[in-house]
């Protein structure tokens, strides 16, 4: 069986030759996502261009993801390279002074966020190891007391979850990031520490300003204000990240299971596209056998019928991550063929509209027992909305454009091809057997025409 849940992999220093990428391909990856929290420009452009190289050569659709670094807020360094003591109850401060921080004080580069928070606020530093709260706010300092936490040294993220920070989700490098990753025709961007939906908003006219070509925007959910506006960011946006490691400091860790639930069934109602993302094969980094937790992880995530799943660090730095991207497949491959087999889990899709279209093409191929959905895409929606009802047959996607066929990389079971000339000739038949289906029946959505096939 064909593995029905998608693989976004993060590429770097290991992963960015062409022939890595390939083995990547060829193993199961769906999506490349490029984050340029770490590489920019052209060492970001050249992978660009392998990833394209490899669709071409081997005829098989890739999605390319640039994702942007977005508002990460960090402390500034100290006077040397070792770790600061802090005790509870101490006094600290952070300002706008560029002078070398010691135990009581150090710089916040960010005014934005000075100008943000109120006396109570929490401040997290260090993925949530160190807390302070802020009691009082300067025009160019704020005075934290600790709260927990025994040492601090530079460079530190500083995440803030009882603060909506007045900034824009772009930032300066972001805008040059994205100008840039703009001229490489992206089919996603991922936008990082959205809080509301005119986030999206603003980076659709950002990029609506700069090119035509149909780019679609991911919103990664990392901030408790995202939480609080899910359901407006999603209208908004194109797809979703559930970004879990800021998520997992920002609000209590052991909401964010359900906090993931209530986020892919969202989507699923708005159709639209939703990854689950980080450490989910993190051991990998430097080991060849994932911890039993990760193998649950992932196969929950397949259960919960997420259109994606992400590796990150295990496939940038790890020594192998073809082999990673297979361990994450096979696993896929397995917990996708039980829930097909053993039935779906419909539980949470109770609140689908009813005389829905997108659910009467899957219910028409479950009580005619299809083999497989073909569609017509002319655009990425009829695909993505069948995607969304979660049939246990293949959808085989016929596009005219190779966006649109990259763009669909992203949906569950959607099984992407390019060809203009299939597409032209609106053959059903020929495209199951491009997809090396030769009998059976097919239920065949083309346009507004919905129509079944029987094979051979
Ligand atoms: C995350 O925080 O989980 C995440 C995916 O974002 P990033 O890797 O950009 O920090």
């Amino acid at each position: 069986m064909k593995k029905f849940t998608k693989i976004t992999s993060s590429i770097g220093p290991k992963s960015e030759s062409k022939e890595t990428l390939a083995r990547m391909v060829a193993a199961g990856v769906n999506v490349c996502r490029l984050n340029f929290s770490h590489d920019t420009g052209d060492v970001q452009g050249q992978k660009i261009d392998y990833i394209r190289e490899i669709s071409a050569e081997t005829g098989t659709p890739v999605a390319v993801l640039v994702d942007m670094q977005g508002p990460k807020h960090r402390i500034g360094v100290f006077e040397t390279e070792d770790r600061f003591p802090l005790t509870p109850g101490q006094k600290f401060v952070f300002d706008s002074d560029p002078t070398p921080g010691n135990s009581s004080r150090v710089q916040l580069p960010d005014m934005d966020v000075i100008h943000s928070l109120k006396p109570g606020d929490r401040i997290l530093l260090n993925d949530g190891k160190i807390e302070m709260q802020v009691e009082t706010v300067n025009s160019d300092s704020i005075e934290a007391k600790v709260i927990r936490g025994t040492e601090i040294w530079s460079r530190r993220g500083f995440n803030l979850p009882d603060t909506e920070v007045a900034t824009s989700v772009l930032t300066a490098k972001d805008r040059n990031d994205l100008e840039y990753a703009l001229t490489k025709n992206p089919d996603f961007v991922a936008i990082s520490f959205v809080q509301k939906p005119e986030d999206v908003i603003e980076t659709r006219e950002f990029i609506a300003a700069r090119t035509s070509h149909p780019v679609k925007i991911i919103a990664k959910i990392e901030r408790p204000q995202a939480v609080e506006k899910i359901e407006e960011i999603i209208e908004q946006a194109d797809g979703i990240m559930i970004a879990r490691g800021d998520l997992a400091v920002e609000v209590p860790f052991e909401k964010v299971p359900a906090i993931s639930r209530r986020i892919v069934r969202l989507c699923r109602e708005h159709n639209k596209p939703v990854i689950m993302a980080t450490q989910m094969l993190g051991s990998m980094v430097d080991s060849d056998f994932p911890t039993r937790a990760e193998i649950s992880d992932i196969a929950t995530a397949a259960y919960l019928h997420v259109d994606a799943t992400m590796t990150s660090e295990e496939t940038t730095i790890s020594a192998n991550p073809a082999f990673v991207v297979e361990t994450m497949a096979k696993i896929l491959r397995n917990a996708d063929e039980d829930s097909i087999e053993n039935g779906q889990d419909w539980s949470d899709a109770e609140e689908l509209p009813e005389n829905d279209w997108a659910l009467s093409v899957t219910l028409m191929a479950e009580l005619n027992k299809a083999a497989a959905i073909v569609v017509f895409a002319s655009s990425t929606n009829a695909a993505t909305w069948i995607s969304c009802r979660r049939p246990d047959v293949p959808v085989y996607a016929v596009a005219k454009e190779t966006v649109v066929a990259n763009q669909l990389c992203l949906s569950r079971g959607v099984f992407p091809v390019c060809d203009a000339k299939m597409f032209d000739e609106r053959d059903a038949v020929a495209v199951a057997k491009h997809f090396g289906l030769e009998s059976g029946i097919i239920v065949v959505v083309d346009g507004e025409k919905i129509s079944l096939h029987k094979l051979g």
